[in-house]
């Protein structure tokens, strides 16, 4: 980068100063104090005037500079051109681990696109093709080990989800809303899990990071140096709180329900690996009137978390 930015400057400052140099011999040579025929060509004046001949040499000389001009440029540019060929091999030479991941990546994806997409004939996708209709807006943390198969083995047509670090409503409103108030979702489900390094980051110091990390890290209401396990629930908690405050008047019609979970791929909360644990409906966090809850009837075996049994 700093190697382009040489060459350019190099290569400008060259060309301007032919120019300039040209356009002074061009003027001192032709002006008209010195357009008498002395400086013209002898003997080739003829019929013509003074002024004719002069006009004549003058095209001929301007000719010349603007050649020169040209000449100047051209090597400009090669030489630019060349510095940027030395500089693209020179970045492709330095990254071919990177270059392989990447390969690797998007042939993965590709892959299993190619067999997903001859294996579903268009039948799979009538029910869907023109229109959308979700159950669930679905607030996710991005964590990659974190997806939809563990909560549902079809999710075409069945959730729209949201994904983002800390699974948080402040930095994905919009989306949020589209699922509830366009999609009109009757479920709106945040997602935190076991492990989560937002809510890892959120309690330590991260003033490290870049301004965009921090931005979405500092939407994370969390206590500093607090147990990580502890904050994913008072996180999702949050979550569940910021929600019912903007979607009030969709809960109190009994539209929405709003619900926070922990997905637990660890089983941190020791109520088994790979569940999906209750944590919070419609600001509720009682494990004994959640489980008496008009919104669990018929969900024998959901997983509720008692907070206050968390160990420390
Ligand atoms: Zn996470």
């Amino acid at each position: 980068m700093i190697l382009s930015v040489i060459a350019i400057a190099i290569a400008t400052v060259i060309w301007i100063k032919t120019r300039l140099a040209n356009r002074r011999l061009f003027d001192s040579q032709f002006s008209w104090r010195n357009a008498t025929p002395q400086v013209l060509r002898p003997g080739v004046q003829g019929a013509h005037s003074a002024a004719f001949w002069w006009r004549q040499v003058r095209d001929c000389e301007r000719a010349t500079v603007e050649w020169r001009e040209r000449k100047m440029l051209t090597k400009a540019l090669v030489g630019l051109l060349m510095a940027g060929a030395f500089l693209a091999s020179g970045a492709m030479a330095e990254s071919p681990v990177v270059g392989d991941r990447a390969h690797a990546a998007l042939l993965y994806v590709l892959e299993n696109n190619a067999q997903f997409a001859s294996s579903h004939g268009s039948d799979y996708y009538a029910r869907f093709t023109d229109k959308q209709e979700p159950l669930v807006t679905m607030v996710s943390c991005s964590d990659s080990r974190v997806h939809l198969h563990a909560v549902d083995p079809t999710p075409d047509n069945d959730v729209f989800v949201i994904r983002n670090i800390g699974n948080q409503f402040a930095t994905a409103q919009g989306s949020v809303e589209y699922g509830v108030h366009h999609l009109h979702t009757p479920l709106l489900m945040f997602v935190g899990h076991s492990a989560c390094g937002a809510v890892t980051a959120a309690v330590s110091d991260y003033s490290g990071e870049s301004p965009a990390i921090k931005r979405e890290l500092d939407t994370i209401d969390v206590a500093k140096g607090a147990e990580v396990k502890r904050e994913i629930v008072a996180n999702v908690n949050h979550q569940v709180a910021a929600a019912l405050q903007r979607f009030e008047q969709e809960v109190a019609a009994g539209t929405l329900a709003v619900v926070g979970v922990i997905y637990d791929f660890r089983n941190d909360y020791e109520m088994g690996q790979g569940q999906l644990i209750v944590v919070n409906i419609n600001g509720e966090t009682d494990p004994e009137i959640l489980r008496k809850s008009g919104m669990l009837q018929g969900a024998g075996a959901a997983k509720i978390l008692d907070a206050s049994r968390l160990s420390d």
